[in-house]
């Protein structure tokens, strides 16, 4: 390994926890790696090797947020999922697989929206109705 910015190739590495959340996610903290460059001290992660982790540790927080957004949803308006996927046209069941841990990026874009704009479903249920 190489620092990018002057060459030196005895950089120092070193490892520091941060933590990752989408918006109603918790945080989830992962290991990331810090290389140094004695020389012209540059940081970085110089092998790119931070990405998969960062990107893995936000779709943890996504899934995670996905019952608790159900809940607010639930709760707080009222909406069940199944009134949720038939105003915003998910798929019958998407709300409930998602919250079963299967991935879906359209299931949490629009219980995102949902609960950061709770009207949103109601305005979308009497568009349709017209
Ligand atoms: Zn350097």
């Amino acid at each position: 390994m190489i620092c990018p910015i002057c060459g030196h190739t005895k950089l120092n590495t070193t490892y520091e926890d941060k933590s990752f959340r989408v918006l109603y996610g918790p945080p989830i903290v992962i290991r990331l790696r810090v290389d140094t460059c004695p020389a012209c001290n540059e940081s970085g992660d110089f092998e790119n090797e931070n990405d998969r982790p960062i990107q893995q540790a936000l779709e943890i927080s996504a899934l995670k947020s996905v019952p608790f957004m159900v809940a607010i949803l639930k709760e707080d308006h009222q909406c069940a999922p199944v009134y949720i996927e038939r105003v915003t046209g998910l798929q019958f069941g998407s709300i409930t697989r998602c919250e079963a841990g299967h991935y879906d990026a359209a299931v949490i874009i629009a219980l995102r929206m949902a609960c950061a704009y709770p009207p949103i479903l109601a305005l979308l249920d009497n568009a349709e109705s017209r």
